[in-house]
């Protein structure tokens, strides 16, 4: 067989290069040709972790939420009072401006927060993968010290047929609640639109807590899913937002399972978005009284975060969606950390949710696994640099230093078709367009793409059709309930 003579010397030039460059970083890793891989994260038994035994053992509650931008977040500065709970219990915690995280594909998202490891190493990039079963989660090593783990989430692309993630908890709890309507008459957007309600989330994560709270030390990971479109908040919404004028939206411009019959105003949309962030916020509040109430509280790590954020009306392509784009009001994430004894702090050091993991580890006494390729939470540097993806099916990349951020576009074969400079201090709008100048981060961002496993996403279509690098086998009355599912919450058209 005979390859063409371009692509064995780019992979001769690579590999000279992979020589010399492997050594020199950290942030590589050991590359296996697929996968940046470690000998634990390759483990398909979590290895016992070494504890610093004169570190408290505490228990842990991470509460995350779907699709929640951090900038429609009291404690972010939004003028509208969509979250006084969350303000009230977060205000004097540690409240970081500058978090990211490194995909907006819910599945991507949550295993690189539960793995300490980026999409391109775990390989969960897209819906309907399951999580490899060498992939180690902060639940695995939690629950081998002894702690007790649980996760209760209420989006249907997480429950354990879909993700695989029951095994890597005591207990899951992933039972859906019944379709979300939409009140217009329509048949498709009635259908399938499944989630859990934030009422019925924290129910089932108190429930939890009753039976196991006393038994031992816990980790408990609630995902709420309320502000993912459609925008429906249900009748008992603690308020009910008005705006004042137009600002009129084109149909074309809202992926079908966004689309409410009539309503043309995108304020209207707006108001519903943060209705349905005000439920959340009344149901985390509850959870979180109980929380205290219960004792637990006061000496348990507490973060808070989201999946990824969405857009809102910034831009002239889609609005209330985020699946094609690496823009802050999508990767740009709230992220609150109470910790027992810690100053309060806003701290504006960039970080990602891929840090969540080795920081929690770090935090209860553990060593942090090597291969984790994120950074406790308060040793990141200014200066470090913070890898993004998003799309399908073309790939959109971003890297983060500081306040910079480049931006490339690659095509299926892994090609870099578009790439742009923006400094987010001078254009937080991100509306310009900037040229790359030769950084160190720029070299970063060519290298993931160069290296991508997966160039756009070829083999992870999130059509449930068996091809995936990961997928499973699954029953196809199953995948076809998914699919309608998936279209109706718009990951597929
Ligand atoms: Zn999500």
């Amino acid at each position: 067989m005979f390859e063409d003579k371009p692509k064995v010397l780019r992979r001769l030039v690579l590999l000279g290069l992979a020589i010399y460059v492997l050594p020199m970083t950290k942030q590589v890793g050991l590359y296996t040709g697929k996968r940046v891989v470690g000998p634990a994260l390759m483990s398909n038994k979590t290895p016992q972790l070494a504890r610093d035994v004169a570190t408290p053992k505490r228990n842990v509650l991470l509460i995350t939420v779907d699709t929640l931008r951090a900038d429609h977040l009291s404690l972010y500065g939004y003028g509208r009072s969509t979250s006084p709970h969350l303000a009230r219990w977060f205000q004097d915690t540690e409240v970081y401006e500058r978090a990211y995280t490194p995909s907006a594909f819910t599945p991507a998202s949550v295993v690189s927060m539960m793995s300490g490891v980026y999409p391109y190493e775990h390989g969960v990039r897209a819906l309907w993968q399951k999580t490899p079963a060498h992939v180690n989660l902060v639940s695995d090593y939690l629950g081998e010290a002894g702690w007790n783990t649980a996760a209760v989430v209420a989006n249907p692309v997480l429950v354990d047929e879909a993700i695989g993630l029951a095994s890597h908890f005591d207990f899951y709890d992933d039972r859906m609640g019944p379709v979300e309507a939409i009140d217009d008459g329509t048949s498709f957007t009635t259908a399938h639109g499944r989630e859990r309600l934030a009422g019925d989330n924290t129910d089932a994560a108190i429930a939890w807590l009753e039976q196991n709270g006393e038994a031992g030390e816990h980790f408990l990971w609630v995902h709420y899913m309320d502000p993912h479109g459609p925008y429906t908040p249900p009748p008992n919404t603690p308020v009910r937002f008005q705006h004042e004028g137009t600002v009129s939206v084109e149909p074309s411009k809202l992926r079908v399972y966004q689309r409410q019959e009539g309503v043309d105003d995108a304020l209207d949309y707006v108001d519903r978005y943060d209705e349905e962030i005000a439920y959340t916020d009344q149901e985390i509040g509850r959870l979180l009284e109980y929380y205290s109430e219960r004792g637990y509280y006061d000496d348990a790590i507490v973060m808070f975060t989201v999946d990824h954020g969405e857009v809102m009306l910034e831009r002239d392509t889609w609005h209330f969606e985020h699946s094609f784009h690496v823009w802050d009001g999508i990767m740009h994430i709230p992220l609150m950390v109470k910790r027992p004894d810690v100053v309060p702090a806003r701290i504006d050091t960039p970080v990602t949710s891929t840090d969540l993991s080795p920081s929690l580890l770090d935090w209860l006494g553990f060593e942090v696994p090597e291969h984790m390729h994120g950074v406790v939470l308060t040793d990141r540097a200014d200066d470090d640099i913070l890898y993004m993806e998003n799309g399908w099916p073309d790939s959109q990349y971003a890297v983060v230093q500081g306040s910079k951020k480049w931006f490339a576009s690659a095509s299926r074969r892994g090609k870099i078709e578009d790439r742009w400079f923006v400094d987010l201090d001078e254009d937080p709008a991100e509306k310009t367009r900037g040229e790359w100048y030769g950084s160190p981060a720029e070299r970063e961002l060519k290298w993931r793409i160069w290296w991508d496993p997966d160039h756009g996403r070829k083999g992870l279509s999130p059509v449930p059709s068996g091809q995936h690098t990961h997928g499973p086998a699954g029953a196809d009355d199953a995948r076809a309930e998914q699919e309608a599912i998936l279209k109706a919450l718009g990951y597929m058209d």
